[in-house]
């Protein structure tokens, strides 16, 4: 396969200058853009003009090719099987030039980053989780050093930009390419991506912009809170990248079980010793809240396993207002070792009593009976 002569190409001599080039290639370019050419060869020529272009506009390509002809930048992707195939170093190349150079790479670098969150974990007490907590706490992290505000120079002392960047910390290399000319950014390789120099550094934080301490902190932890909460504290993690937000500290709160109560949702389960007398007679007792002792009647008759509830008695809604309830859950305690007197008493109870002793017994049997053909 022959090629043309990049210099016919262009329409253009051997002494072309740069200028001339450029202006030749423009004109072609836009006259042969597959986008506005009506001629059915024009992606063609506007590959083949492409191809010129960008051999005879560099001064390095230009020279090899002006000596060697072809085969002098051939290697350069531009033989074999033709410009446009081997010439890209990858795909995230093709992805960068359509996305107007804004590459993917490159960019990372010098951009602000989020500090990452950390996590704390916190024991508190069955009441502390039902009306709210403020604890202190102190977390070891990474913060902006104090005396530098970040910037890692020594105070009153300049940060020199970086010149090949600008400070920017990329730089931007144009490519021609038969899609027409390309911008790709990446990380200078002068600065790293810092796009500056600290001249002198901050002696506290050794230049890096942050200090590593444990920090002391007051948290709010809110009335009914459920063990295994997750509490997120924004901007109390560790410190950002390049003047970028800290992250956030989330408090993984575990509650202790209580002695006497047992949370289910915002209700709370308390189980009350009476005896038997107070279960047949009725009684007032007085029963634990969460707010303190507070009077209850048992009413006469009151079965063991009864339930009893005390309204706004349980733990406070997290999100809205109001309480959950509290159950009294009664257990009936059946005396033992009684005295011969006591026993007597009872005995003499069950005598009067009769049959009625229990009323549920006869019901019983009956349920017996036609069970199992008694
Ligand atoms: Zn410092
Ligand atoms: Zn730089």
């Amino acid at each position: 396969m022959s090629k043309k002569d990049y210099y016919e190409v262009l329409g253009v001599s051997k002494d072309a200058s740069d200028k001339e080039i450029k202006r030749a290639y423009r004109k072609l370019a836009k006259k042969y853009h597959p986008d506005v050419s009506d001629d059915p060869q024009a992606e063609e020529k506007f590959k083949e003009v492409s191809e010129a272009y960008k051999v005879l506009s560099d001064e390095n390509l230009r020279a090899r090719y002006d000596q060697y002809g072809h085969a002098g930048v051939d290697q350069e992707g531009f033989g074999g099987g033709g410009f446009g195939q081997g010439s890209f170093e990858g795909f995230e190349d093709i992805f960068d030039m359509f996305f107007g150079g804004q590459g993917r790479r490159g960019q990372r670098r010098n951009r602000p980053r989020k500090g990452s969150d950390l996590r704390y974990n916190m024991t508190i007490d069955f009441e502390e989780a039902a009306f709210g907590v403020e604890k202190e706490i102190k977390i070891p992290r990474t913060e902006e050093c104090d005396k530098c505000n970040g910037s890692g120079a020594k105070a009153g002392s300049d940060v020199e930009s970086c010149a090949k960047c600008d400070g920017t910390g990329q730089v931007q290399y144009r490519q021609q390419t038969p899609f027409g000319q390309f911008v790709q950014t990446k990380t200078c390789d002068r600065c790293q991506g810092d796009g500056q120099f600290i001249k002198d550094p901050c002696p506290e934080c050794n230049g890096k912009g942050k200090v590593r301490r444990r920090s002391s902190l007051t948290v709010n932890i809110p009335a009914g809170v459920e063990d295994g909460s997750r509490l997120r504290v924004a901007g109390e993690g560790e410190a950002g990248e390049r003047g970028g937000p800290a992250g956030d500290l989330y408090v993984v709160i575990r509650v202790k079980d209580h002695e006497i109560f047992e949370r289910q949702g915002n209700d709370i389960i308390c189980e009350v010793p009476i005896n038997i007398v107070q279960a047949t007679l009725g009684d007032e007792i007085k029963v634990p809240t969460l707010d303190g002792k507070v009077k209850f009647k048992i009413p006469e008759g009151t079965q063991p396993g009864n339930s009893f509830r005390l309204r706004n008695k349980g733990i406070p809604y997290l999100k809205g207002s109001g309480r959950g309830d509290q159950h009294i859950k009664v257990k009936v305690v059946i005396p033992e070792n009684l005295n011969e007197e006591q026993k007597e008493l009872m005995k003499k109870f069950a005598e009067i009593s009769g049959e009625e002793i229990n009323p549920e017994k006869e019901g019983f049997f009956d349920k017996v009976k036609s069970a199992f053909g008694m």
